[in-house]
């Protein structure tokens, strides 16, 4: 049995601020591991959303009354907050996006479209989500340029010899993944964002995983671009931001157009645009939702990043070795550096089956492709299981679903 107690982290106390592990599911206590799509919420982040509905609720940066006023304040409160975070040196280097999927699609089509041209490669890995393929795999199609893939090993570890001999002087952008949501793969982002700049390549990467559980710094990674989700991070979903080194950021074109993005508007000279962040955020933007985004983020920051991912890896370590007993499954995904995630397939049991019967003991694990299909076909898998932790998680739900899935695999047998 792994011990726990040696850790700083009352998971007690942690589950008491989620009013939703209170309920059951199919007559049973939740147990939920399915946070690599979406974590739950604390009672301080939905609280966020009722205090700026009852309180404040007012369209931002435009208003000169009191309502407009304080809720801009809040919204830029969380910009800080999200910087912070991310240890970027400005809060204009961070722009507020629906999501990790929109942060990834805004570099695409305002750097991407303005500096990719036919002869330039993007190099993005085998591992990486398709939110960081298909928005290149479009714009390559328009632009001409090349798709480059850093290829994974058996293990689920990129090939770190194969990256060094992919960059070359035509690649121009390195589009990778921090932690790999399929398999929980930890990439050496640091390392691989020093040899793409020895090669005069921009380096965005992909945090949806990461936020959770690694404490980002994108200054110390180096990074050029870095994204991540709300929703990932014990936030709401709809909201997300992307980080940016400010130089580029000011040199990049908008990619939508509208209100609060521009500077003057006219029919007969050109239209001018407004200073970062704000020529990114085109419209009215997740107001209540990036201000619950921060109000997440301080609550991680209450608990400590660092026991939280300390809880999760030794959670990792007993899920581990308790379904090494299990006959016929095997671990997908077995990199030396791992966040959070458990991946595995089953002889003689197919994953949604499993899925589906698994819920009928109150667990909530998710099955398929995970938006993973390039890195499932090079491990030769169509779909895994894939149990995700996160802080409010124990070790005695982990032995509810070790017992629940070794009974879903007698009945599929
Ligand atoms: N990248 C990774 C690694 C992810 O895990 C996810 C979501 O699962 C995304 C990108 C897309 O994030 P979102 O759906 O929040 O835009």
């Amino acid at each position: 049995m792994t011990n726990f107690s040696d850790l700083l982290l009352d998971v007690a106390r942690v589950r008491k601020d989620f009013p939703i592990l209170e309920r059951e599911v199919h007559g049973k206590p939740l147990v939920y591991f399915d946070n690599a799509a979406t974590c739950q919420t604390p009672q301080s982040v939905i609280d966020a959303f009722d205090h700026y509905y009852r309180r404040m609720n007012a369209n931002i940066h435009r208003g000169l009354h009191s309502l407009a006023d304080e809720a801009t304040a809040a919204f830029e409160n969380a910009r800080e907050t999200v910087r912070a975070f991310i240890n970027a040196a400005e809060s204009r280097e961070v722009i507020f996006t629906r999501g990790t999927t929109e942060a990834l699609n805004l570099v695409a089509q305002s750097w991407g479209r303005a500096n990719l041209g036919a002869g330039d490669e993007v190099l993005v890995s085998q591992m990486e989500h398709h939110s960081n393929i298909v928005p290149w795999q479009l714009l390559a199609q328009e632009r001409g340029f090349t798709i480059k893939v850093i290829p994974v090993d058996e293990r689920g570890v990129l090939d770190l010899h194969a990256y060094h001999d992919l960059l070359n002087e035509r690649t121009r952008l390195v589009a990778v993944n921090h932690v790999s949501n399929a398999l929980g793969t930890i990439n050496p982002v640091k390392e691989m964002t020093a040899t793409a700049h020895e090669h005069g390549a921009l380096v965005l990467i992909d945090g949806a995983q990461a936020a959770p559980h690694i404490a980002i710094d994108v200054q110390g990674i180096g990074a050029d671009f870095y994204a991540l989700s709300a929703h990932k991070v014990y936030g709401p979903t709809g909201a997300g931001a992307l980080y940016g080194r400010a130089e580029l950021l000011e040199a990049m074109p908008p990619w939508q157009g509208g209100g609060e993005m521009i500077a003057t508007v006219s029919f007969d000279v050109p239209t001018t645009f407004a200073d970062i962040p704000h020529k990114f955020e085109a419209g009215t933007p997740a107001i209540a939702e990036v201000v619950a985004f921060g109000r997440a983020i301080e609550w991680v920051n209450s608990i400590g990043l660092e026991h939280i991912a300390a809880w999760e890896n030794r959670l990792l370590k007993h899920a581990s070795e308790a379904v090494s007993g299990i006959d016929g499954l095997r671990i997908i995904g077995t990199a030396p550096e791992k966040a959070a995630v458990l991946s595995f397939v089953v002889d003689g049991a197919h994953s949604q089956d499993i899925g589906l019967l698994i819920d009928q003991f109150g667990v909530a694990i998710r099955t398929g492709h995970h938006c993973a299909q390039p890195l499932l076909s090079r491990l030769g898998v169509d779909a895994t299981c894939r149990a995700s932790f996160a802080a409010y998680n124990t070790p005695e739900e982990v032995d509810v679903f070790v017992d629940g899935l070794q009974h879903v695999i007698n009945m599929l047998r």
